[in-house]
């Protein structure tokens, strides 16, 4: 936990999100400002800067992707289909310092 993070802070509920998914370890919540019909944002419940403190000691990566796959699924995405993503450094565009995963889904989206 981080006293000054956001994730964190919606984790601890200081700041309210429209929840998805929730567990001991994880936590899914709606972007604030979504790029696609369903998006939402996959957060280990222990604060990582990012993936880059996600090892083969630390397999949070497996984790969240867990929960994302089972949650599109619960959303009726599978069929369709639906994007996995996580973002770090400047070059892409992190913009929280707190390891999230992006479910996108619920439309066609752009080719990366
Ligand atoms: P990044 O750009 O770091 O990969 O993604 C950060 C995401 O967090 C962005 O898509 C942004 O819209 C979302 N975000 C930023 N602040 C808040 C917030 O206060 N609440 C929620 N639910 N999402 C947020
Ligand atoms: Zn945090």
């Amino acid at each position: 936990m981080s006293n000054d993070c956001l994730f964190c802070k919606i984790i601890r509920r200081e700041i309210p999100a429209k929840i998805a998914f929730e567990d001991d370890q994880v936590l899914g919540f709606y972007d604030i400002q979504p790029s696609a019909p369903v998006h939402i944002l996959f957060v280990p419940k222990k604060h990582l800067d990012s993936v880059m403190q996600a090892t083969v000691e630390e397999p949070v990566v497996s984790l969240l992707s867990d929960r994302a796959v089972k949650t599109a699924e619960k959303l009726g995405l599978q069929p369709t289909g639906f994007r996995l993503l996580i973002n770090y450094g400047p070059h892409a565009g992190q913009t929280v310092h707190h390891l999230h995963l992006h479910l996108l889904g619920g439309a066609q989206l752009s080719h990366l």
